[in-house]
């Protein structure tokens, strides 16, 4: 049996792409998942999808560069399902551009949910998997979370410290049983591009999917693998690219 069933999962960014595809993967796996993102229609869409599934799922929204939603989002799932097993920090935002455009409130922006919003995550749930002596924190990098490009320097300096993070995450918490993931895909077909306001970068980005783009499922699938380890087995990283994707 899956290491996944019963498990309760609260996912950012569940609205769309990775995360809606995510929150399909486990439920369908028999997890219990609280689905959370801004974008509360979408949210309620996906919650009666699975539930016509015979899935188990609640949604909050959540805007995670606010400390105060994601510890209520937080609070919310110890309310509804009394436990929190696993967090998968999915929520991201990536208007890649050139630093000399000086786009800085979409630096700041990248800033908050790409970094903030996964700390502000790992603060709302650590305290209690600590305490439990049991947990698991995934948290979704990218290829440019290992590589910076023309154009990627900010996200990738976001997605870098999404890895440090988790790394550093890993090390302190080993003795308290507390499992982390980082997970990296390359590229996926998703809302994703949607953000980039360089039109000529956001072109070559449209490009590259067309051509390779994962789906979604995808990386879901990646995620699920890594919960459904046995517990004295983490899977600490995982890339997933295209076969034909280069970089
Ligand atoms: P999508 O744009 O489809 O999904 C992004 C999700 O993040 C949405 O659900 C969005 O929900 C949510 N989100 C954005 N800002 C916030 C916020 N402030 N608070 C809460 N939720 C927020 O893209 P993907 O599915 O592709 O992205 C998922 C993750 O995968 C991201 O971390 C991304 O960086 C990473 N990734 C994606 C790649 C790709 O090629 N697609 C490649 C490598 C990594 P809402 O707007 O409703 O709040």
């Amino acid at each position: 049996m899956l290491n996944v069933e019963e498990k309760v999962v609260i996912l950012t960014g569940a609205s769309s792409g990775i995360g809606e595809a995510t929150a399909k993967v486990l439920a369908n796996k028999g997890a219990k998942v609280v689905l959370s993102a801004r974008r509360e229609e979408r949210l309620q869409k996906l919650k009666s999808e699975i539930e016509k599934q015979g899935g188990t799922v609640e949604y909050k929204v959540t805007d995670v560069a606010s400390q105060q939603e994601v510890e209520e989002l937080a609070s919310f799932t110890l309310d509804t399902f009394g436990k929190i097993d696993v967090l998968i920090n999915n929520a991201g935002f990536m208007p890649l551009s050139y630093l000399y455009e000086k786009r800085v409130t979409e630096w700041e922006q990248m800033i908050d949910v790409n970094i903030k919003g996964v700390l502000y995550g790992i603060a709302a749930v650590l305290p209690y998997m600590r305490t439990r002596k049991q947990g698991h924190i995934i948290n979704v990098s990218s290829v440019a979370g290992h590589i910076a490009f023309p154009s990627s320097a900010v996200y990738s300096g976001t997605k870098f410290a999404v890895r440090a993070i988790t790394e550093g995450l890993r090390q302190e918490e080993v003795e308290n049983n507390v499992r982390t993931t980082i997970i990296s895909p390359g590229a996926v077909d998703t809302e994703l591009v949607n953000c980039i306001s360089n039109q000529e970068i956001k072109k070559g980005i449209e490009e590259q999917i067309m051509e390779f783009g994962l789906p979604a499922e995808a990386i879901a699938n990646s995620i699920l693998y890594a919960i459904s380890q046995p517990d004295n087995i983490a899977v600490n990283e995982i890339i997933v690219r295209p076969t034909k994707q280069e970089i």
